[in-house]
């Protein structure tokens, strides 16, 4: 990106960042927990395989995600941490999941079987049960049954048994931990029957910012990765997690006067009481982007200085630069990050939005180039 032309817009993402919170979560976890790095929807919107290069480069027992081309694109550029494959799949795609390596969740007979067919040797499964989420896994009261059948399938080896119980405040903590014991109970069992399971996790982000444990042998995180927090706002100890997702920028494309009193319509306003300089850089929806929440009014930063921004249209985003003098086209425009003193937080952009820091961050997800900056540490 330093060579040949400057793209018009770009975020910023600091895979030394990634690096950082990754020791962070593992030390949080504890010497007894393998970690389990979500690498899930392009990394929270992070990018994928450059995560992925990173968290393994870490030492990461296994990445996880549910989108088999995402972790074929893994696989193909040389990764070869054990992954996890997340949630449910048609029977068909089995074939192409034990081709690129990958561990299937399995919670049903119907997907045993096809990986039972496909298997050529013993295929590692990892058996997901629903503790309560009521989204994705084996019903818990019949878990141990399912988990002791699936482990007398020839072809098939139980790898893992896991559950997950996210929560986002105090009432969801209270809640997931009762589901977690009794998880906890439901292993207990299995381990009496006489089945070894080689990797159990039921714990996330919000358990690690928490402080929360439990007697599983692993913990599967993403947000922390990512230095965002998965609980309410003002609930996370956050402290030692940092965003990896530096800046979202773009340039002045084109800079315009108008005088008082002329027609012009800009971010639903009829007409200029007052004359006023508009600037247009190349962020729109398109980009990401999105316009502010009734009643929020977004911002940016150009040349040290805060601008509204007074709309977010398809290719373009429309600022307000009375405020600045002779704005040059060219000029870099901050919507998210830090530029000279000043910074806009995530957390800033995504409450003018009226959306998480996380939503916030999917909407900018592959949409921009881009640039990987050096770290401080
Ligand atoms: C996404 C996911 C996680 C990670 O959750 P975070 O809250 O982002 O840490 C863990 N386990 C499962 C099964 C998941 O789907």
């Amino acid at each position: 990106m330093r060579n040949g032309a400057e793209p018009a817009a770009w975020v910023e993402i600091e895979l030394d960042a990634l690096g950082q919170n990754y020791r962070e979560a593992v030390r949080r976890a504890g010497p007894e927990k393998m970690l389990i790095a979500s690498i899930k929807a392009n990394a929270y919107g992070h990018g994928a395989v450059a995560c992925a290069e990173r968290l393994a480069a870490e030492g990461a027992a296994m990445l996880a995600t549910g989108d088999i081309a995402e972790a074929a694109a893994i696989r193909e550029a040389g990764v070869d941490t054990r992954i996890l494959m997340f949630g449910g799949f048609a029977p068909d795609s089995v074939d192409s999941i034990l081709a690129h390596d990958l561990e299937p969740t399995v919670c049903n007979d119907e997907t045993v079987a096809a990986v039972a067919r496909a298997s050529r040797g013993s295929a590692p499964v990892h058996v997901k049960v629903d503790c309560g989420l009521g989204r994705l896994g084996v019903a818990l009261d019949e878990a141990e049954s399912f988990i002791l059948r699936t482990a007398r399938t020839p072809g098939i080896e139980v790898a893992g048994v896991y559950t997950h119980v996210p929560f986002f405040d105090e009432d969801g903590r209270a809640w997931a931990m009762a589901r977690v014991a009794s998880f906890e109970a439901l292993l207990d069992r299995l381990s009496a029957a006489g089945l070894a399971v080689p990797m159990t996790q039921a714990l996330a982000s919000s358990a690690l910012l928490c402080g929360d444990n439990d007697r599983t042998n692993a913990v599967c995180v993403g947000h922390i990765l990512y230095g965002l927090s998965s609980m309410a706002p003002g609930l996370a100890d956050m402290s030692g997690f940092r965003p990896v997702l530096r800046a979202v920028r773009a340039r002045l494309v084109h800079v315009a006067q108008h005088a008082a009193g002329r027609d012009v319509m800009i971010g639903g306003h009829y007409g200029l009481a007052n004359a006023m300089t508009t600037g247009v850089a190349p962020m729109g929806m398109q980009q990401g982007n999105r316009g502010a929440a009734p009643g929020q009014a977004a911002q940016a930063i150009v040349a040290g200085r805060r601008a509204p921004v007074m709309s977010v249209s398809l290719e373009h985003a429309t600022l307000d630069l009375s405020a600045h003098e002779n704005p040059a086209l060219g000029a870099i425009v901050t919507f998210l990050g830090a530029a000279g003193d000043d910074m806009i937080p995530i957390e800033e952009l995504a409450a003018w939005q009226g959306r998480t820091p996380l939503e916030t961050a999917m909407t900018f997800s592959g949409h921009l180039p881009v640039r990987h900056e050096a770290g401080s540490m």
